[in-house]
């Protein structure tokens, strides 16, 4: 969608050439307006990069960006009144689509929705049925509609809730006037750690809720009268958001000196950690949308009573400079052919010209072959370990997401063992990182090979381990793990160098997200390492162990 091919760049220089010629148009009316939907924070560093590298300047733009926050214009309305020409939406944008708004969206930065829920360490809230009949904070409709969608997925009735309005102020998760406060991962908790505050997150990403976060939008009128000016502020906008991304330090310090001087340097920076998780430009092509994620999206808002179905995305997905300029590029051969026949040229002018256009389809073919293999290379990276060959962190979230779904519809059992290599430091230290390596790919093969087809061995990172095992007891994954256990420590595992794991067995209660799942066996696996490690612990939900 946002690659420019060869084709492309011929024909931008045609259409400059048409322009020069053509009366004062649109083109002209180079200021555009942006309205972001919070106040200035590195949320958008990519639009105040594109400013300030000169990227907008370069397509010929003047760009003001306005800042959202309590009490100023919404970024949608503002969008529609014509108050701006640009706006910074979040998944809901969509509903507005549905019920009849005309919207476009342009590109979603944010892959992951950064929307959680934050409880205070001590309040014995985990997951989000703890919250039942807890005070709850909520933005209206669609803002928090990830939180709400979250609530739907796990068959929590919203009125079972002390439902508050959101106050934007974390003070009143310190002073107890909620028990759940709704922020952004990549902010609140910044400020609570700074206060001392231990705290939870309850993120609907581990529900299985997948909403993009910060799509960049614009008017369908707009698009239509000036499409190359969307796609020249679009092209931009992205340009900024890849400087910025690649330069976070010299990002961050321009946004606290021109933009966000309340904001500290510290503070900025934890934000820009904890957004890049959720952009993931080392995975996904900046801004990418994909139509099937959307349509998911818009399903959620049919379900929650937002949206009316059925869903139709037609014309809501902005796939780049329109088609209808093919009709300019014929119009404008066209031109050239009059022009040479007149000079006599006209035969071998035209085969030439054919010829050309030929191969700009043949490259702009090339072109969409290549992006279609990369993203598929990029999957696979995405869901494979390169050192053991095994499954990523990622592919594991996806996994046991779809495993808990199971469990919790067919009522099955679903267990899973966190295990981590005792002392294998002192294997780096003394042996070096090369063969390091060799002893983690050789753990994993050995693990692998006794693996039934339902389980699954994902490297966690660096020396730890999970294996999930669908349709299985805590007994028996005791049995597993300890079988695994003795198998490690029987031989050893490359040259001389033996080596023994500690693991953690915990079974997946209804109601539990994969994290708090992890959580329990990881605690386990603490335990194991505190009694000597070489071991296998497990939870018991019938008799709490004390812990070690
Ligand atoms: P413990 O028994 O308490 O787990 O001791 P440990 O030494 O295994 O624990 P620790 O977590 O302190 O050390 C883990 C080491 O794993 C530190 C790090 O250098 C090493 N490591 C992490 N990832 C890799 C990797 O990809 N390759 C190699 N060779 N080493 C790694
Ligand atoms: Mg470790
Ligand atoms: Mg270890």
């Amino acid at each position: 969608m946002l690659v420019r091919t060869r084709g492309q760049r011929w024909f931008a220089a045609v259409l400059l050439v048409i322009q020069a010629f053509a009366p004062a148009t649109a083109w002209a009316a180079d200021n555009v307006r942006l309205q972001l939907r919070w106040l200035h924070q590195f949320q958008f560093a990519g639009y105040y990069m594109a400013l300030e590298k000169g990227f907008y300047r370069d397509a010929g733009l003047q760009v003001e960006i306005l800042p959202g926050g309590p009490g100023s214009a919404k970024p949608m309305a503002a969008l529609l009144a014509d108050e701006a020409d640009f706006a910074i939406a979040n998944s809901g944008v969509i509903i507005a689509r549905m019920a009849g708004d005309p919207v476009v969206a342009l590109a979603a930065i944010m892959q992951r929705s950064p929307i959680v829920w934050i409880v205070r360490a001590d309040s014995g809230i985990y997951s989000p049925h703890d919250l039942d009949g807890k005070r709850v904070m909520l933005m209206p409709e669609p803002e928090s509609s990830e939180l709400r969608i979250t609530l739907a997925h796990e068959g929590i009735d919203p009125k079972q809730l002390q439902i508050q309005h959101t106050s934007f102020n974390p003070q009143d998760l310190i002073d107890g006037k909620t028990d759940a406060y709704d922020g952004y991962i990549s902010n609140e908790p910044f400020w609570l750690r700074q206060q001392g505050v231990g705290y939870r997150l309850i993120d609907p990403h581990e529900y299985g809720v997948n909403f993009y976060n910060d799509v960049l939008i614009t008017r369908e009128g707009l698009l239509q009268e000036r499409p190359e000016q969307v796609e020249a502020f679009t092209q931009a906008s992205l340009a900024g958001w890849r400087y910025a991304l690649e330069h976070i330090e010299e990002s961050v310090q321009l946004i606290h000196r021109r933009f966000a001087p309340d904001k500290s340097l510290e503070h900025l920076r934890f934000e820009a950690r904890e957004l890049k998780k959720l952009i993931m430009p080392e995975l996904v092509q900046l801004g990418h949308m994909n139509p099937g994620r959307w349509q998911t999206i818009a399903e959620d808002y049919v379900e929650l009573g937002l949206a009316q179905g059925p869903v139709n995305l037609e014309g809501f997905i902005y796939r780049g400079p329109p088609k209808a300029d093919n009709g300019l590029l014929y119009r404008a051969l066209a031109g050239a052919l009059a022009a040479l026949l007149l000079v006599g040229g006209v035969a071998l002018r035209f085969v030439h010209l054919t010829h050309r256009l030929r191969s700009e389809i043949e490259l702009r073919r090339q072109a969409e072959e290549e992006l279609r293999r990369s993203n598929s290379q990029l999957e696979r990276l995405a869901n494979t370990d390169r050192l053991t060959g095994q499954c990523s962190r990622l592919k594991l979230e996806d996994l046991a997401h779809a495993e808990i779904k199971r469990a919790e519809r067919h009522d099955l059992p679903l267990s899973l063992a966190f295990l981590d290599i005792d002392h294998f430091k002192s294997i780096n230290d003394q042996y070096g990182h090369d063969v390091g390596d060799l002893v983690l790919s050789g753990l994993a093969q050995k693990i692998k090979a006794q693996l039934r087809e339902t389980d699954s061995l994902c490297r966690w990172g660096g020396e730890e381990f999970i294996i999930l095992m669908p349709h299985t007891d805590l007994d028996h994954a005791r049995v597993m793990a300890e079988k695994f256990r003795a198998l490690l420590a029987a031989e050893p595992l490359v040259d001389q160098i033996r080596v023994t794991a500690s693991f953690g067995v915990a079974q997946w209660q209804p109601g539990q997200g994969l994290g708090e799942l992890v959580h329990c066996a990881d605690l386990m696996l603490y335990r194991a390492k505190k009694l000597g490690r070489n071991r296998v612990e497990f939870f018991s939900h019938s008799h709490i162990q004390p812990l070690v």
